[in-house]
């Protein structure tokens, strides 16, 4: 079991930023409404995630880092109905694998909770505690056990900067929840949490670019989309400036980029890329979430569909500019 976890841990924890990307995704799926994190030395020394959400019942506290114990998934056809970010049971034993895990639970409101430790998968303490509702998640001394995995790590700076892309998604999907990055006791990221996609961007890439992005808003029969656009003259030489959101969760997609670029096809010189935030819905059905446990790739079924109706809608938009 042990090395199990072990092994598992290698997929889905491969930098302090996956730790981060599936203990923010388990407060969403919890309904959290502010979800704080803080990290010391690229994560590396400590990672802790504090949520606002429904909390876990004390009595379920150890099994949730058991493997496979997730309690999102009731039967097979759910896989096909995915909403919530997590399904697997992965995470938390993988993360408890490979570094000093500190969980502070509670379901109620009671000020009454459950305290768990574990060290590298082995069980440190499960005791009752005082704490209000919501959940309190500390990594310390990631790979402190895997000293193979531990070598790999960037610089700080860089393990930051993977810290700050992971947040920066887990913000642009869900405009809805107030979210804040410290590191070492600096505000990165602030966010209100007050629905407003523009506000969100406007705390990722400043105000003034904010203000210059165009709204669009499309629908079809199959999706709908909404978002910002940035100006034909105002596009950027960061490649990694178009951000997918699908049904409430972060994804990539390949051929969906292609679309957004070929938008700006004609307005667009080369090696210039527009800033884009898409938020698109469809039925489950019609988006593939399973390709991958930690990556953000997605397939979609009707993807060619799909791509047009997409690259059309923000066209259009473009083209009201330009006249
Ligand atoms: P998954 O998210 O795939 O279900 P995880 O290993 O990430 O698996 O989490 C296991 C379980 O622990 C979840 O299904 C959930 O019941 C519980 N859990 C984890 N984190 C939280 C949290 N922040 N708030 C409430 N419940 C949580
Ligand atoms: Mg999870």
């Amino acid at each position: 079991e042990h090395i199990a976890n072990q092994i598992a841990a290698g997929e889905v924890v491969e930098r302090p930023a996956s730790v981060i990307k599936e203990l923010v995704e388990n407060a969403i799926d919890a309904g959290s409404t502010r979800i704080d994190v803080a990290v010391e030395e690229g994560g590396l020394q400590l990672i802790r995630v504090t949520d606002n959400g429904a909390g876990i019942d004390g009595d379920d506290c150890e099994t949730a880092f058991y493997r496979h114990a997730t309690s999102k998934i009731a039967n097979g056809r759910d896989l096909f109905q995915i909403r919530s970010l997590g399904f697997r049971g992965e995470a938390l034993p993988s993360i408890a694998a490979v570094s000093k895990v500190e969980c502070i639970s509670s379901a109620e409101d009671t000020g009454l909770g459950r305290r768990i430790v574990i060290e590298g998968g082995s069980l440190k303490t499960n005791a009752d505690t005082n704490t209000s509702r919501g959940t309190d998640f500390t990594v310390r001394e990631l790979f402190y056990n895997t000293p193979a995995r531990l070598k790999y790590m960037k610089t700080i700076q860089t393990e930051l900067g993977h810290i700050s892309d992971t947040m920066h998604r887990m913000a642009l999907a869900h405009p809805q929840i107030a979210f804040t990055l410290r590191h070492n006791g600096n505000t990165l990221l602030q966010t209100l949490g007050n629905g407003d996609l523009l506000q969100v961007i406007a705390a990722i890439y400043g105000t003034s670019i904010a203000k210059s992005m165009i709204p669009i808003e499309g629908e079809q029969l199959d999706y709908s989309v909404k978002g910002y656009v940035c100006k034909p003259e105002q596009t950027r030489s960061n490649r990694n400036a178009i951000s997918t959101v699908v049904n409430g969760r972060f994804i990539r997609n390949y051929a969906l980029n292609q679309a957004v670029q070929q938008a700006y096809h004609t307005l667009l010189p080369i090696n210039r890329f527009p800033l884009v935030v898409l938020h698109l819905e469809m039925h489950p059905s019609l988006v593939d979430v399973n390709v991958h446990p930690a990556k953000l790739e997605v397939r979609f079924s009707k993807e060619l569909e799909l791509c047009q109706f997409v690259q059309h809608t923000i066209a259009e938009v473009l083209q009201d500019q330009v006249l």
